[in-house]
């Protein structure tokens, strides 16, 4: 049997050298990918694509999309989120949220994650496997068709390590931003990641204007080892040597996100080894408070301790804000919904409007 060929993880000279290979013109290369790269989800809607060469197409390719299973709309602000079927059966979660400057959509790039963090809903059950790049574009696409709009920003911060998936979100970054699709500039991503070092370098080498988001949320090893079991495989100094090289290259400011969580990494012990050991590199740090879930005993900090730790921050140079949490009454971290979905066999309905 033929395993057909996932066209939307094609660019434009991929389609290009199987038409040639075909003895397809390369205008129709070209007309093909536009298509497929602007969200059209079947050949038969490629209304300037001859009917024969639209069969020969649906024999050789498929268009990989996602398929709305739950949908959450929060009561307190306009955040959607979406708990998406693929092809395979698999399940992901996406996050639209609305800011001032646009419409910013969280997506997923693995389905769940083998880092295993202790505080995450989405490593629980470890990895089940990579997304395609296809699979990652689908996530935006169906954000905006959804809701008749245009996605501005992207994040990479829906479930999975993006840079453990790193060729197909390479993969995803050339193709979310090219301007025959939906053309979201790399200015407008951010790809955040729990501290895989050598992906850290790789991603400097490719020297992408995208923001660089990094999962920090200790400044002690033996508190972030706790947390994070890939701080035993490269510790912080590691890290941040990682980072120094990517700002070093790309000249992008960095984030660090600092999940607080009361007693553990809130104290005045750690805003000042914080402040200590970013001196120096062009940063900005997220303080989230944390958001429990039933298999671990973690609380948040109380918002004084959130305050009290961002000013103690920012006294001492490090730009720091408390992040807005939207969607707070949806489970809108990553990994949660899907959880809850599995283990009540489905049913999610207390949260639905
Ligand atoms: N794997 C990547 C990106 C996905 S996680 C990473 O870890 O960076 C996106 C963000 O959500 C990360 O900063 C992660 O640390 C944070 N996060 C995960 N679970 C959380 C929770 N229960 N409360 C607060 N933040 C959480
Ligand atoms: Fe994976 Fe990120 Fe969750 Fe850690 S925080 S388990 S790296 S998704």
């Amino acid at each position: 049997m033929l395993i057909k060929k996932d066209i939307r993880s094609l660019n434009l000279a991929e389609i290009s050298e199987d038409f040639k290979n075909m003895g397809e013109p390369g205008f129709r290369a070209k007309q093909v990918y536009k298509w497929v790269a602007s969200g059209c989800e079947s050949f038969s809607d490629m209304s300037n694509i001859s009917k024969p060469l639209r069969e020969k197409l649906e024999e050789i390719y498929f268009i990989p999309t996602v398929k709305i299973v739950k949908k959450l709309t929060s009561k307190l602000d306009e955040t959607v989120k979406y708990l998406y079927e693929l092809h395979d059966g698999e399940r992901i979660e996406s996050v639209l949220m609305k800011y001032n400057h646009g419409y910013t959509v969280c997506i997923s790039t693995q389905v769940g994650c083998r880092m295993g963090c202790s505080f995450c809903a989405s490593g629980l059950g470890g990895l089940y496997r990579n997304l395609l790049p296809s699979e990652m574009l689908a996530q935006v696409m169906m954000a905006g068709k959804d809701n008749n709009i245009r996605v501005s920003n992207i994040v990479l911060m829906g479930m999975g390590e993006p840079l453990d998936n790193f060729d197909n979100v390479k993969k995803f970054l050339e193709l979310v931003s090219d301007s025959e699709g939906l053309g979201i500039g790399y200015r407008h991503i951010s790809l955040s990641t729990s501290g895989v070092v050598p992906g850290i370098y790789k991603l400097a080498e490719l020297n992408l204007p995208i923001t660089l988001s990094i999962s920090l949320h200790a400044p002690f090893d033996n508190i972030r080892s706790d947390m994070m079991k890939v701080n035993k495989r490269w510790n912080i100094e590691e890290l941040l040597k990682a980072c120094k090289d990517y700002q070093s290259v790309t000249g992008r400011r960095i984030s660090f996100e600092y999940a607080m969580i009361k007693g553990k990494n809130d104290t005045d012990a750690c805003a000042n080894q914080l402040a200590k050991i970013l001196r120096g590199i062009l940063c900005h740090v997220n303080l989230i408070p944390v958001n429990p879930v039933k298999e671990n005993t973690y609380e948040k900090s109380e918002r004084k301790a959130l305050e009290q730790f961002a000013s103690k921050l920012n006294g001492l140079g490090i730009n720091t804000t408390v992040r807005r949490t939207l969607g707070g009454d949806i489970d809108a971290s990553c990994g949660q919904l899907r959880r809850k979905f599995e283990e009540k066999g489905g049913d999610t309905n207390e949260h639905l409007q």
